[in-house]
């Protein structure tokens, strides 16, 4: 990009595109990108209308259907002008690389501020090493690995499977289905098991894909008559992982062909691996005999990281990127960012990118908070005194009235400090303020916010609450 193009504040619009790809890139993951996203191409803006360029019809459905609110929604905050955003056919440009590094996906003011350097931004790039005769295997990312991965309570479960899998000569359990929210290490674990493989024992075949590249490629072998190609190849594997199932969804065709690869591999003692993003039973779109299928070897889920993982996380993160994170800065982010490690991570980079760019700034607390204040206010924004006290009531079983009210049983006036100790965790308001929406003065926030602080400590299922109904309040 012309250096020019960064300075100049009306950043234009293919920039922007590579702005909300990055974006695109770290929500969906690498795998997805490449396959549905990399390939798009804004072919013409003209008075606020857009249109993306798609290479094939099929894509450009598959675009319209999977992606296309999210590319509206990031677009639209980059860029008000934009009113409409259409997608066509249109033969992709010239294999162009794709420039959009995570540096480049942070909020356009970071762009605007730094000078731009090369270097730094290699730093960041995922090596990937791709699996040299295997046409089948998706990339792996060599930093997803078991040591890579930190440890605890929510995934330990897991992670003692997937360690299993890996280890083990003979086949443990079959299938070993991982499930979990999106960004808590399901595709880290995956990955990890192929790579602890091939290098035990280069001589098994491990093929590791997406459910998305899954159908991607039978959908073409179709096209192409090729379908028994498609299923020998996926048949003479010793180790099949498929990632995000849920992608199957609705796709019965794809589910047919699925459910016969999967039972011929079990039949013949092969291991397979999958996730989603939930448990078997609660999959919607696919067929009862697959779940069943799905349901009959170990499931294992990973529950979202406590405040204790997430610090751990950060830590280790920060370690890898050689960056030395405060305490307090750590802190931080483990409390405002709870619902998922992938962006929590894409937090840190972006503080770690900017500390970096601009030499000789270490990070402190002051400086994370403007880096980061679009995606704070994000957050903050989403969450409203009212919001607050309606989440808390609903999970305690109380009314707001009552939350609001003067009644002093403990079964009202727990929740009622909790909910203070969140308005003030959560949002920007002043203690003053929040007392008013509780009818009560400073003071007794203040002392909420205390009583629920010690409690914390001394009492494991204050932590759970609190826990669940800070992730229920940023989703
Ligand atoms: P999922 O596949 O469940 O959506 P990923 O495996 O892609 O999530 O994880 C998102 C990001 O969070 C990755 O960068 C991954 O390395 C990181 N991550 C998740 N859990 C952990 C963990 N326990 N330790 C270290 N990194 C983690
Ligand atoms: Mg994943």
């Amino acid at each position: 990009m012309a250096e020019e193009a960064i300075y100049n504040d009306s950043i234009s619009i293919s920039d922007q595109w590579e702005e909300v790809c990055g974006q695109l890139r770290m929500e969906f993951g690498q795998t997805a990108f490449d396959s549905w996203l990399k390939p798009l191409s804004v072919a013409s803006f003209d008075n606020g209308v857009m249109n993306i360029g798609a290479p094939t019809a099929f894509m450009k459905n598959w675009v319209i259907t999977h992606y296309s609110d999210r590319i509206h929604r990031i677009w639209e905050r980059k860029n008000p002008e934009i009113k409409q955003i259409n997608f066509i056919v249109k033969s992709a440009p010239a294999a162009e690389e794709s420039a959009s590094s995570f540096i480049r996906s942070g909020d356009s003011s970071l762009l605007k501020r730094v000078p731009w350097t090369p270097t730094p931004q290699k730093m960041y790039e995922v090596p990937s090493v791709n699996n040299d005769n295997d046409a089948l295997m998706s990339k792996l990312n060599p930093a997803f690995t078991f040591e890579n991965f930190v440890v605890g309570k929510t995934n330990e479960f897991a992670y003692a499977a997937a360690r299993k899998v890996a280890e083990s000569k003979n086949i443990p359990f079959n299938p070993l289905f991982l499930y979990s929210g999106v960004g808590l290490g399901k595709t880290h674990l995956m990955h990890s098991i192929a790579q602890f493989i091939k290098k035990a024992d280069p001589t098994r075949t491990v093929v590791y894909i997406s459910a998305e590249q899954f159908l991607y490629k039978f959908v073409n072998a179709l096209r192409y008559k090729d379908t028994d190609a498609f299923k020998e190849q996926f048949r003479t594997v010793d180790v099949l992982m498929i990632d995000d199932v849920q992608f199957l969804a609705n796709k019965t065709k794809t589910q047919d062909e699925f459910f016969y690869t999967f039972n011929s591999l079990i039949e013949s003692g092969k291991q397979i691996v999958l996730s989603a993003d939930k448990s078997p039973n609660d999959l919607d779109g696919i067929e009862n005999r697959l779940k069943s299928r799905l349901n009959s070897g170990l499931v294992a889920d990973i529950m979202p990281a406590d405040f204790e993982l997430r610090l751990g996380i950060l830590h280790k993160k920060a370690e890898q990127l050689g960056v030395t994170l405060p305490n307090n800065v750590a802190e931080f982010l483990a409390q405002k960012i709870s619902s998922s490690i992938r962006e929590l991570e894409g937090s840190l980079k972006r503080i770690a990118a900017h500390s970096q760019l601009l030499s000789g700034h270490e990070i402190t607390l002051d400086m994370t908070q403007d880096v980061l204040k679009d995606m704070l206010r994000s957050i903050d924004r989403k969450t409203t005194i009212d919001e607050i006290q309606k989440k808390v009531a609903e999970y305690f079983n109380i009314s707001v009235k009552e939350m609001q009210s003067s009644r002093r049983a403990r079964n009202v006036a727990r929740p009622r400090q909790i909910a203070m100790y969140l308005a003030k965790q959560l949002t920007s308001r002043s203690l003053p303020e929040i007392g008013r929406k509780f009818d009560r003065d400073h003071t007794t926030v203040m002392h909420a916010v205390r009583k629920v602080e010690e409690l914390l400590i001394e009492d494991a299922s204050m932590t759970e609450s609190i826990e669940a109904l800070r992730r229920a309040l940023e989703n």
